[in-house]
């Protein structure tokens, strides 16, 4: 039996990768716009990283990752998301001692041990932005303009933005408190996992999926009415920002996210086209994390997009690989090494041209040159060689027209490089 690839681990295959390639280059444009250079940082770190700054009682680390011990004994990790390595990684090569603020973004593919469903995988991808060394709101509101900008250019608009704020260590404890009091209440009515969560990550409770904590939770304490005045202050005035740059938003106060280092700010981009797999993006601010993993106090705020979910939301828009320009129909030996020759100097010239290699009829190359879209058919055949002309076929409207063979290249180039409306 052949081998298969592992359950939630997906390929992704030619005829889809156009549509990645042009979520992966606008998302390097736009946040090149914002200032954001690209970090790569590798898929696999000490399991400790994770641990410290997801969050022990965090569903991630709690049943989702992929952690084995290499032959050494020490415990690793595929990562599961992008900021902790990020950060580790700012810290270690002491990115701070270069600017006061630095932008950076990355991609690529992160594990999570999860049931695979459409929209939720093993092996998923997100292009995710990180911007360190500034608390100021109006950092928040460039960040969500930046995340809003990224969505309308690649022309998904059926999407929406969600903000909340989830308070700070101040404040924070006060909110736990009086939820656990309001959870305490209604305790039979949560479901298992959240009956646990109640004393270790109570705020996760509001954000549970099943029915039945859904409906008990109906009317708990709004984080909202908990904050410091210091949250609250920021808080308002990224909503301000928001406001004055137009970027549309509306406050979501049970949104509680699931990792633990989040402060303040936090937001999703919703849709409504994944079932339950509706959140395409989501972040927060995390002004304690890089202390706490050993780094200088430094405020941070970021995102996280799943590039499969993108993806899907594009599905079926049109988004292909570039077609050849040029098929090469050429028949006997001579003509055969003049078009192999030419195929050549226009490839080397940037110009994807293709040729059979298989010794087809002129007709079956012409039928090969249609099928894969090609712009034009160049014919080299016994007559054309004897005559001094190829014969040059423009496939989108059968005109026909003929190439002295001489010079060829240098007019073929001049044609191949133009738009195809422009006449020989
Ligand atoms: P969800 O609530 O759907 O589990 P999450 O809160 O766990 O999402 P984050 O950790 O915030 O997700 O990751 C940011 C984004 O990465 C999500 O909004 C989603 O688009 C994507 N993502 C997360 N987990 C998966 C997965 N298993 N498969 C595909 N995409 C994912
Ligand atoms: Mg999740």
């Amino acid at each position: 039996m052949s081998i298969t690839g592992i359950k939630g681990m997906n390929d992704i295959l030619p005829a889809d990768v156009a549509t990645w390639q042009f979520l992966e280059q606008t998302a390097r444009d736009i946040f090149g716009t914002y200032g954001c250079q690209e970090i790569r940082v590798p898929v696999v770190e000490k399991t400790e990283l994770f641990c410290r700054s997801i969050g022990e009682t965090t569903d991630i680390v709690e049943k989702e990752m992929y952690t084995f011990d290499d032959k050494s004994d020490h415990s690793l990790t595929l990562r599961p998301e992008g900021t902790a390595p990020v950060m580790r990684s700012f810290i270690q090569h002491k990115l701070f001692n270069q600017d006061q603020v630095t932008k950076l973004y990355y991609m690529g593919p992160m594990f999570r041990y999860e049931r695979p469903q459409k929209g939720r995988y093993r092996q998923f991808h997100q292009i995710g932005a990180e911007i360190i060394g500034i608390d100021d709101p109006r950092i928040d509101a460039q960040v969500l303009a930046m995340l809003s900008h990224y969505f309308e250019a690649v022309g998904i608009d059926d999407v929406s933005l969600q903000i909340n704020s989830l308070g700070c260590p101040e404040c924070r404890p006060g909110y736990r408190a009086t939820l656990i009091e309001f959870l305490q209440q209604r305790m039979e009515q949560l479901c298992p996992d959240c009956q646990r969560r109640c004393a270790s990550n109570p705020l996760r409770v509001l954000d549970c999926k099943a029915k039945a904590c859904q409906e008990a939770t109906v009317g708990a304490p709004s984080v909202l009415d908990h904050l410091c005045t210091d949250c609250e202050t920021h808080f308002a005035s990224v909503q301000k920002h928001l406001d004055l740059i137009g970027t549309p938003y509306s406050i979501n106060d049970r949104m509680v996210r699931g990792l633990d280092y989040y402060t303040k700010t936090t937001f999703e981009m919703i849709t409504n086209n994944l079932g339950s797999q509706n959140a395409v993006a989501a972040g927060g601010r995390y002004d304690g994390l890089i202390e706490d993993l050993g780094g200088p106090s430094l405020p941070g705020i970021g995102f996280a997009m799943g590039v499969e979910r993108l993806a899907l939301l594009l599905e079926g828009n049109g988004i292909t690989t570039a077609t050849p320009k040029l098929f090469i129909a050429a028949m006997g030996s001579e003509a055969e090494n003049m078009a192999f020759s030419l195929l050549n100097q226009l490839q080397h010239h940037g110009i994807h041209a293709e040729m059979d290699f298989s010794g087809k009829s002129l007709k079956a190359q012409l039928r090969r040159a249609n099928k894969l879209k090609c712009s034009y058919t160049l014919f080299l055949g016994e007559n054309e060689l004897a005559d001094g002309n190829a014969q040059l076929k423009c496939m989108s409207d059968g005109e026909q027209t003929a190439l002295p063979l001489e010079g060829i290249f240098v007019q073929l180039r001049q044609l191949l490089d133009a738009p195809l409306s422009t006449s020989l």
